[in-house]
């Protein structure tokens, strides 16, 4: 850890958050070989939202075990410390310049500029509020969104309420829904305005099928009572433009209503600095090194789009930091040579740019499932896929083989029904 007060001038890499994305990118500069990193975070414990995931089920691909969040978060932890990379908590980034001059400010030293040779985003996501879907009714207390609920109950040890409706079928509601049933608060459904859920099939199984938690799928909350507390919700279903059968709804009691309604990246520093922002995934548009449209200004993890596995989380942030080490020591990879495009059935696609001379792993989501469909890179290649959902990343290594046929600048990605027979097949 930094004493603040000791702080340098000037570092190699700073990386702005110290979650999964922010420590993966510090280890993988000092890899990259650079030596002075400093990692900065606002909260008191670097770790970011690993810390309140007190549940298991993280690491399986990087560390092949399943850990819990605060576990991933320490087996990072002990790198960054056995490095001597220097990570500074309880520490807000206010800014990035254009010269990427960082500027810091924390209770024990104020504000301080700190040069840097490259910089790391990593700021990761926050969760959509009430105000962004705009439900009517009053504005009692018991309304908040998931993770608040998860950091009440896991890290302060204060229960949200007694019965909580809980209104979208993202992760967190779902591990949210099995928490709470654990300890004690009665859950009476999870109601999702989408035809199919949004978190992952095996959230869906663990946290709401094993503990007989309904889940209602194409309905919606159209309304919060209570005046100071919530007292109820009433819930409807929606036809297939979403709009609310209002002579269906019902009323269910309750004094909570938990929101797991999406998460956004948290990019007010990145649009400050000028970087260009996919509207796609609501973060930078980066390269196949993790780069921003902002010469020596790299990201990953959360802060560029929504993860559903940490594990990749980390593959993408040791990359970045090895870029940012390669930035600073004059040995930056030659630059991308195709764009890739979001098809048929691709919401977005992370990178945005590859080159087409060494191996590459793709971020695909989805628009909506598809139960057997063909992935296709342009019509170079293409793979089988069994089941696909807007919740799960699809994950894609491309390779320098499948370009060789390919000529042009720009690759469209598709992920189509596989009701007709595969190009390349006999
Ligand atoms: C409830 C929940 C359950 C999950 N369950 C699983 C699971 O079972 N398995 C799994 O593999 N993954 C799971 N995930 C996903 C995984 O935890 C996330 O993908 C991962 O934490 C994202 O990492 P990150 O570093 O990008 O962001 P974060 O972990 O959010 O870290 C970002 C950090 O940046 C800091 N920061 C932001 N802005 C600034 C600033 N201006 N100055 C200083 N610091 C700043 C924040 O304080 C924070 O510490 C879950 C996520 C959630 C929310």
């Amino acid at each position: 850890m930094t004493a603040l007060q000791h702080l340098a001038t000037r570092y190699d890499v700073i990386v702005v958050g110290a979650g999964p994305a922010g420590m993966g990118a510090a280890v993988g500069a000092l890899e990259g070989g650079v030596d002075r990193v400093l990692v900065v975070d606002r909260e008191i414990e670097a770790g970011g939202i690993l810390n309140q995931c007190i549940h298991s089920g993280f690491g399986l691909h990087h560390f092949g075990e399943e850990l819990t969040g605060p576990e991933y978060a320490q087996r990072f932890l002990e790198q960054l410390l056995e490095r001597d990379i220097e990570i500074a908590t309880d520490c807000y980034v206010l800014d990035v310049a254009h010269d990427r001059t960082v500027t810091l400010m924390s209770p024990e030293i104020g504000v301080r500029r700190v040069a840097a040779g490259s910089v790391v985003l990593a700021m990761g996501a926050r969760e959509r509020t009430r105000g962004a879907i705009r439900i009517p009714g009053s504005r009692p207390a018991g309304v908040m969104t998931a993770g608040l609920a998860q950091r009440l109950v896991n890290q302060i040890g204060v229960l949200p309420g007694r019965r909580a409706v809980i209104l979208g079928s993202g992760d967190i509601g779902l591990i949210m829904a099995r928490r709470m049933t654990l300890e004690g608060i009665d859950v009476p459904g999870v109601f999702e305005i989408m035809t199919h859920a949004n978190g992952l099939t095996r959230n869906i199984v663990q946290c709401l099928h094993d503990f007989d938690i309904p889940l209602h799928l194409s309905t919606t909350v159209v309304e919060i009572h209570g005046r100071d507390r919530v007292e109820q919700v009433t819930v409807a279903p929606v036809d297939d433009r979403l709009r609310p059968d209002l002579s269906r709804a019902r009323t269910i009691a309750c004094d909570t209503l938990l929101l797991s309604i999406g998460l956004i990246p948290e990019n007010e520093l990145s649009q400050k600095l000028g970087i260009r922002i996919d509207p796609a995934t609501a973060g930078p548009v980066v390269s196949s090194a993790m780069e921003t449209s902002r010469d020596g200004v790299f990201a990953g993890g959360n802060v560029v789009h929504i993860h559903d596995l940490v594990d990749f989380v980390t593959q993408e942030s040791l990359l970045a930091g090895e870029s940012a080490a390669r930035f600073v020591t004059g040995r930056r990879r030659p630059a991308d040579n195709i764009r890739l495009v979001a098809g048929s059935n691709v919401a977005s696609v992370v990178p945005h740019t590859i080159s087409s001379d060494s191996d590459h792993t793709v971020y695909l989501r989805v628009r909506r499932p598809l139960e057997k469909s063909w992935l296709r890179l342009g019509d170079v290649y293409e793979r089988r896929l069994r089941y696909v959902v807007p919740a799960e990343l699809v994950t894609l290594t491309v390779r320098p083989r499948f370009l060789e046929r390919f000529h042009g600048d720009s690759l469209v990605i598709d992920i189509v029904p596989r009701d007709e027979p595969g190009r390349y097949e006999e």
